[in-house]
């Protein structure tokens, strides 16, 4: 659940402070709402993979902005995201960002290149339990609410020594939607309604993740 980190560092700051099983400690009210970062994968100078007369750009801020307008028109969570318009980001401000934000949850989102067909997910190796939760969850829903469109490759859960996986402070997951050198898969991403669906499965894997539904 996205209040253990919280729950676990009052339990220290109450041990710190000598008090000993303090039932209750003061916090906002915000605290209780989950929050959720959500990360566009490149941007502004950087347009990521391209073909088709698709750039991985466009479409990782499209299905970020949809899943962003999905969560919060359907459940009590805060939403950040490392850019909402076409401007550059490096790594290390999209990793900072959600740390200093101190957010429950971090997904990424991106396009595939490379000449393969599909949807892959990807956690940190060796992440935490909890973690892979995650992982399960939007990578299922991902491919389920795809899979209202068209018939979708399912690549696999994968692990990989990305940046933002490695520096997050929280869970952490990389999406990799379909491939935008490949002709059936482009198709599919040039759609609104499939971009819509895949902004659904990550909305609806992070609420399942969240205990929300
Ligand atoms: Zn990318």
């Amino acid at each position: 659940m996205f209040s253990e980190p919280v729950t676990r560092r009052r339990a220290l700051l109450a041990a710190a402070a000598g008090i000993a099983a303090a039932p209750f400690v003061a916090s906002p009210a915000h605290a209780a709402v989950p929050l959720i970062y959500l990360d566009p994968g490149h941007g502004g100078s950087d347009p990521g993979a391209v073909g088709n007369g698709l750039r991985e750009k466009d479409i990782t801020l499209d299905i970020g902005l949809r899943t962003r307008s999905i969560l919060t028109s359907s459940w009590n969570v805060a939403v950040r995201m490392s850019r909402t318009t076409d401007v550059y980001r490096s790594l290390s401000y999209r990793s900072s960002d959600a740390n200093a934000w101190g957010a429950h949850l971090f997904v990424s989102i991106h396009v595939n290149a490379g000449g393969g067909t599909g949807f892959e997910s990807y956690i940190y190796p060796g992440a935490s339990s909890r973690t892979h939760r995650l992982q399960d969850d939007v990578h299922a829903a991902v491919l389920a609410n795809m899979r209202t469109i068209s018939s979708i490759t399912d690549r696999g859960q994968k692990t990989a020594n990305f940046h933002v996986l490695r520096e997050t402070a929280m869970s952490a997951v990389l999406t990799e939607n379909l491939f935008i050198d490949r002709t059936y898969d482009a198709n599919l991403l040039s759609r609104s309604d499939f971009r819509q669906a895949t902004a659904r499965g990550h909305a609806r894997g992070i609420a399942r993740f969240l205990g929300l539904i």
